[in-house]
């Protein structure tokens, strides 16, 4: 990443405030990487880098599998038939297989770019891909994590790497074939790895080193409370896959006789720095639940669509004041303003009514995310915030006719990732009129993935 000056100055045409207002004529003093100062209503100062369109904070992915990226198209009839979530789960563990740290590395560098491109300035990188192939460890066990690290930095993001505890095939299931490189073998052995790779970026300010339980079918029951003790030791976030699949739901309560929430719950893995990725098959108390621990809850309307997942309890969710977030989770398509709008529109279909959520709120959804993968400063344009400002063009074919007093509606409904200008991530211009610094992204992505399918 080439380097950046210290000072920089911003002028935005139309920049969305923390209110959620939209405000005109909006110039950001940048130092360091971080924002020291924001006057809206002033005419360009003769030094600004003018940023057009609607100027929204940088976007958190709070929810990704980097590697999914590569099955992109190749999933819609996997089996000459309608195919399944499991029927996906075969194909994405094809690719599972073939990934070294080197071809994980240029495929990561190329997805977090395409991320970079869609305004998304921090990514919650859900790692499970931790052995070789054959299930040993490389000298560095964390090899793989490191190249994830690596990957973010050199797109321009930060990351929050969720390492992942992966133990189990499903309940009373052992792991088999490339499910071993998941397998520490213990939820010990899982927390002296990740120590070992939190302690390498105990100093990182684009790094987070936070822990994951892949669901409650792959990490057994005694070994919950060691990943959650070793997440609260370390003031870490937490995450955890739950309830995207009813049959995990009942499998679940045949086990254990509760729910997955429940079962969670029980064992110490819910609370303030934890998320619950999909929570789409709820029951009222698993609401009360994570309502009352405080737990956030990231949606990921495009990847539940398109495994036929579900659609979630997203209005009771935030009725009962629990905080959402998005992922793009299996990269289906990257692009956090269909994620947005889908937790609406969605709910539109579910209830045949309009209105649940406003433009603003949904703003709100796709930079929630900052903080709950532990960058707490990040997703607001204000004095102290990390310098992530995202330019979305309103002169598009999709955005054009835009006005100044629903641009913010304009974006949220209608806008595509394509419609990404500018993106200023800790101060660094890591996309410039469409342009990723690291050149061709598509480029990149093609022959990453060519080498893998
Ligand atoms: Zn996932």
């Amino acid at each position: 990443m080439r380097p950046y000056p210290a000072r920089q100055t911003f002028h935005c045409d139309l920049a969305v405030l923390p209110s959620g207002r939209v405000a005109g004529g909006v110039t950001v003093e940048v130092d360091g990487g971080s924002i020291i100062g924001i006057t809206e209503g002033a005419p360009a100062r003769s030094h600004a880098q003018r940023l057009p369109g609607l100027v929204v904070p940088g976007l958190a992915n709070a929810h990704s599998h980097a590697f999914h990226r590569a099955l992109r198209g190749r999933t819609q009839a996997p089996t000459g038939g309608r195919g399944s979530f499991w029927t996906w789960r075969e194909l994405m563990y094809s690719v599972a297989e073939r990934l070294t740290p080197d071809s994980y590395l240029t495929l990561a560098r190329a997805v977090y770019a395409e991320m970079a491109l869609a305004g998304i300035t921090t990514v919650g990188e859900f790692h499970y891909l931790h052995h070789d192939t054959d299930g040993r460890a490389y000298d560095d066990p964390n090899t793989m994590g490191h190249a994830l690290v690596q990957a973010a930095r050199d797109a321009g993001l930060r990351i929050a790497l969720l390492d992942t505890c992966y133990l189990a095939g499903g309940f009373d299931q052992p792991l088999e074939g490339v499910q071993r490189r998941f397998d520490d073998g213990s939820a010990q052995r899982w927390a002296e790895r990740a120590t070992d790779l939190a302690t390498a970026y105990d100093d990182a300010a684009d790094v987070v080193v936070g822990a994951a339980i892949h669901s409650v079918r792959a990490v057994p029951v005694d070994h919950l409370a060691p990943v959650a003790d070793w997440a609260a030791a370390r003031a870490a976030p937490l995450h955890m896959h739950l309830s995207e699949q009813r049959a995990e739901n009942d499998a679940c309560r045949e086990r254990h006789g509760v729910t997955p929430t429940r079962l969670l719950h029980d064992h110490g893995a819910l609370g303030p720095r934890s998320s619950a990725v999909h929570a789409t098959h709820l029951v009222a108390d698993d609401i009360a639940r994570l309502a009352d621990t405080a737990t956030s809850v990231c949606l990921c309307p495009t990847t539940e669509r398109d495994l036929a997942d579900g659609i979630g309890p997203s209005i009771e969710l935030r009725n009962a004041g629990v905080d959402l977030t998005l992922g793009s989770d299996s990269h289906a398509v990257i692009d956090l303003f269909e994620e947005a709008r889908g937790v609406e529109l969605d709910s539109r279909l579910a209830t045949q009514a309009r209105g649940h959520f406003a433009g603003a709120a949904l703003l709100a959804t796709a930079t929630a995310g900052h903080a709950r993968l532990g960058f707490p400063a990040a997703g607001r344009l204000e004095v102290g915030a990390p310098a992530d400002l995202v330019a979305v063009r309103l002169d598009s074919v999709r955005t054009s006719g835009a006005l100044p007093e629903t641009a913010l509606d304009t974006v949220v409904f209608a806008a595509t990732a394509a419609d990404v200008t500018d993106v200023v991530a800790g101060g660094r211009h890591v996309v410039e009129a469409g342009r990723h610094v690291l050149g061709d992204v598509g480029l990149l992505l093609r022959n990453a993935i060519h080498a893998l399918v």
